[in-house]
């Protein structure tokens, strides 16, 4: 098999938008090329990021692995605007394995679990919380629709429930939840909240401070815009004490070994230093070069910017989530019948983008009940204001049949 040779574009940001492919390498007949990654996750990694992934190789149990650890601990708390009774974690694995950790940790099997689902990510947890035998009710609210705070009130006055689950950025139907209302609510009935902030930390503020969920949860492959592999979490003392009291936390599952773990700039099992390596260096950038708030308020101007460009298009789409509910860090938007998504989808990766179509089930479902579809614009990460507008340039092209 031919093997040809990797070829690059350039080393600019500003090389990014155009037609021809940055990178393009073949092994064994498979062609790696690179795509403008506009899905919620994972997202496009800087050139820097990147290049921290050839730094070298080091031993995990080394000072030089402790030193790493500490300060990406010390960043995320500064990210998460972490109250002091918290403490962060790393988990290997996926933001998946931060939720399954959590819940395994603080749910006993004679508990009464709520997960509150306002989408797939929803669903999860109450994937999750049924595995470990927990005693678990969902309650579902209409998909694009956000939390109905007198629903959630009767529900939890009627359930003494122990432990509830709630999304903070529902990445399957671009809705922010208000988590201090929630979390509150929450709290006032004695229960634990266990938090996924996956899609949203980095983009917007936790609110860790005002909603004091005993777990919040993310991962590296999303706002943080870096490659995935690790899940985040950060507990309070609510939890910990929780966990003590759970039998069959295991190994990798068990919260309070991570906790340990961390307090010494430690991880559990063996991490990927490879990835330790760029997220040190990304982290830095967040915190000391872009700086948090002009993060924030980034990704605020670009769900800004993303929601009028969808408004004035009104033939082709339409805005799925209400204003109050919407999204930091992507936009969903219903996509008129006569326009292909799959045949856009097709032309927008010849033009170098890779787009979401939709989450799978819920489109199922859209379809079967109103004949349209949704997609997802995410608007997360490094993506400059500058990539966006090509992006977006590139998408109103490839759907404009039907504005003329
Ligand atoms: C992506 C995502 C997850 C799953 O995270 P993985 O890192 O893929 O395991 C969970 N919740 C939300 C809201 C997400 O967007």
């Amino acid at each position: 098999m031919a093997r040809l040779q990797a070829t690059f574009g350039g080393s600019q940001p500003s090389t990014f938008g155009g037609g021809s492919s940055f990178f393009s390498l073949a092994i064994q007949g498979v062609i790696l090329s690179e795509l403008k990654l506009f899905i919620p996750g994972p997202t496009w990694i800087r050139p820097e990021v990147r290049k921290a992934g050839s730094y070298p190789e080091f031993g995990h149990r080394d000072k030089q692995a402790v030193e790493i650890i500490s300060n990406i601990l010390m960043n995320l708390e500064h990210i998460a605007e972490l109250p002091a009774a918290y403490q962060a974690t790393l988990i290997n694995g996926s933001g998946s394995n931060a939720m399954e950790c959590a819940v395994r940790s603080l749910v006993a099997e004679t508990d009464r679990v709520l997960c509150i689902c306002v989408g797939a990510f929803g669903e999860l947890f109450q994937t999750l919380a049924t595995g470990f035998n927990a005693h678990v009710e969902r309650l579902d609210f209409t998909p694009g629709a956000g939390i109905d705070l007198d629903i959630l009130k009767s529900v939890l006055d009627k359930g003494s429930f122990d432990v509830v689950t709630l999304t903070h950025n529902e990445s399957s139907t671009g809705v922010a939840t208000d988590i201090v209302q929630v979390c509150e609510l929450i709290r006032m009935h004695g229960a634990l909240a266990i938090v996924d902030g996956v899609s949203l930390f980095a983009g917007a503020p936790t609110c860790i401070a005002q909603a004091l969920p005993a777990a919040y949860v993310t991962a590296t492959q999303k706002c943080l815009a870096l490659p995935p592999g690790f899940g985040i979490a950060f507990v309070n003392e609510a939890a910990l004490a929780k966990a003590q009291t759970i039998k069959n936390r295991v190994y990798t599952l068990d919260l309070l070994r991570h906790v340990d773990m961390a307090r010494q700039g430690q991880t559990l099992t063996t991490p990927n230093c490879t990835l330790l390596n760029q997220m040190h260096v990304q982290l830095d950038y967040i915190v000391n070069q872009e700086g948090l708030q002009a993060r924030f308020a980034r990704h605020r101007k670009q769900q800004n910017d993303v929601r009028a460009w969808v408004r004035a298009r009104p033939e082709r789409f339409r805005l799925f989530t209400e204003d109050a509910d919407a999204s930091p860090s992507l936009t969903s938007l219903y996509v008129d019948s006569r326009l292909d998504l799959s045949r856009t989808k097709a032309l927008m990766r010849e033009a170098g983008y890779l787009i979401d179509t939709g989450y799978g089930k819920l489109n199922k479902r859209l379809m079967a009940e109103s004949g349209q579809v949704m997609m997802r614009i995410p608007h997360m990460g490094d993506i400059s204001d500058q990539m966006l507008g090509s992006f977006l340039n590139a998408l109103d092209n490839f759907t404009g049949d039907l504005a003329r």
